[in-house]
């Protein structure tokens, strides 16, 4: 198996490297070269989805990233990577998201939370979206005060939070348990 990471902006090291820990193999995705490589999967980070949305366009990354993940391809997306997967971004996920949705207070924040199919999950929070409103095929995975922070519609998975940033391994797991499952 191996993951490509789109790697425009934000935190794509720390998913490479949380994919290293759990054995699986993964590239950087900068370009439309990059993203031609063989891929099961694509991870979209987080950092700013403005500045991540505007380099794709300018790179050309935007129809195929699109139509792949329209076509079946797994896709994890974490914070402004769950913007990524959005109506006014790409448009994939039926989802309605709210941007830097805590205000100045809550910028960063950490909490504990279950989340369906894993359990207690440590959730780092850093100037986080929140899910306002799904619509048909989606399945809310965690809500975290009255707030839809991870959800997942088929092949697309999507957190509010950062699981990269914990030592916790066990979304990116349930990520790979349907990679696995999509290969089946
Ligand atoms: N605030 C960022 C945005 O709106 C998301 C923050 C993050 O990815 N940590 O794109």
């Amino acid at each position: 198996m191996v993951i490509a990471i789109l790697a425009l902006q934000g935190a794509f090291a720390e998913h490479q490297q949380m994919l290293h820990l759990l054995g699986v193999e993964s590239f950087l995705v900068r370009n439309l070269n990059d993203w031609n490589q063989k891929k099961d999967a694509l991870i979209i980070p987080g950092g700013e989805s403005t500045a991540i949305m505007k380099i794709m366009n300018d790179e050309g990354l935007t129809a195929p990233i699109r139509d792949a993940i329209r076509a079946g391809l797994p896709v994890l997306g974490t914070c402004a990577g769950l913007i990524m997967l959005d109506g006014a971004h790409l448009g994939t996920m039926n989802i309605q998201v709210k941007r830097n949705a805590y205000g100045r207070q809550l910028g960063s924040f950490y909490a504990e939370n279950e989340f369906k199919g894993i359990g207690s999950v440590p959730m780092t929070f850093i100037r986080a979206p929140y899910i306002e409103s799904v619509g048909e095929g989606v399945n809310v995975l965690s809500v975290v005060d009255d707030h839809i922070v991870a959800a997942r519609q088929s092949n697309q998975l999507v957190c509010a939070f950062h699981p990269e940033l914990t030592t916790d391994t066990r979304v990116h797991e349930y990520f790979i348990g349907m990679i696995n499952a999509a290969n089946n």
